[in-house]
């Protein structure tokens, strides 16, 4: 639980640390609780948040206004206990509904990591960090060899679990910063915080080993798969850094497919 004595002290407390529920009282100095409603519900980071307006009016007039404002919800003073408790669990339904869309929405269903948008805005954020840092940031992209020819010869349904059983290997062979997620069909992006190209080519030739190493199949229908890494740094002080980086892998994906697949190419 954090707590503010004011205004001023509660929405910036409340943009640096991130809440599900906020109680906020009407009346308070250096900025009143309509205005914090206002300014948080007009801020992208807490625009979700569930805000419940606390004051000693109890005309309809300020209900509407505390609505109007940004309020979710309204409790009068003096505030009974009980009456608090239940409007809070009320609010918990809301967000905890909010927490599982959002998480569906960045996650791609068959694999679990992330979709290909919540791929982009992290590596937004991650580039915004690295600038912060001043470390460098690369990102390599992995294509499945020859997937196709699994889906055709063992079906779509092993095709989807050896799609699982890739994204395992390759998570199990990564570091915790490292983030992964769904590009395309059976391509995934990697993005690799503090680690420039050489260090990430090493990365990648660690994957591409894995991969080619592990069991893919179910039991009694083991087989092995191969995957393609193009490899690429991202420049941070560039607008379009990160579309940049990502032509520059594709291309040296291409590359590697070209020169006989399960093969890593660092972009030149
Ligand atoms: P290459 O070595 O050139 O990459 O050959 P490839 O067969 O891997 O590449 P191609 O792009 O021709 O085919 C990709 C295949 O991936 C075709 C598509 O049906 C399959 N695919 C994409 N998404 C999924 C999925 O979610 N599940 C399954 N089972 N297959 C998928
Ligand atoms: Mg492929
Ligand atoms: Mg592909």
């Amino acid at each position: 639980m954090i707590l503010a004595r004011d205004g001023r002290e509660a929405l910036d407390r409340a943009q640096s640390e991130p809440f599900d529920i906020a109680i906020i009282d009407w009346e308070m100095p250096r900025l009143s609780g309509l205005e914090v409603c206002w300014l948080l519900k007009a801020d992208p980071r807490t625009a979700y948040s569930y805000l419940i307006l606390m004051t000693s009016h109890d005309e309809p007039f300020y209900e509407m206004k505390a609505l109007d404002a940004g309020a979710d919800d309204f409790i009068h003073k003096p505030v009974n206990r009980a009456h608090l408790k239940a409007r809070l669990k009320a609010g918990g339904r809301i967000t905890e509904m909010h927490r599982l869309l959002v998480a569906q929405a960045q996650t791609d269903p068959l694999t679990g990591v992330a979709n290909r948008r919540a791929l982009l805005d992290r590596a937004d954020q991650e580039i915004r960090r690295a600038l912060r840092s001043r470390q460098p940031l690369s990102l390599l992209i992995a294509d499945i060899d020859h997937f196709k020819g699994i889906n055709d010869s063992r079906g779509h349904a092993a095709g989807d679990e050896a799609l699982q059983r890739f994204v395992r290997t390759l998570g199990d062979a990564l570091r915790p910063g490292d983030l992964i997620g769904r590009y395309g069909g059976e391509e995934f992006v990697v993005l690799l915080p503090n680690t420039a190209l050489a260090d990430a080519s090493v990365v990648a030739e660690r994957l591409r080993r894995f991969v080619a190493e592990q069991e893919m199949g179910p039991n009694g229908d083991s087989f092995r798969m191969t995957a393609s890494f193009g490899v690429a740094p991202i420049a941070l002080d560039a607008p379009n850094g990160l579309d940049v980086a990502l032509r520059v892998a594709d291309a040296a994906l291409y590359r590697a497919k070209a020169e006989g697949r399960n093969r890593v190419v660092p972009s030149p």
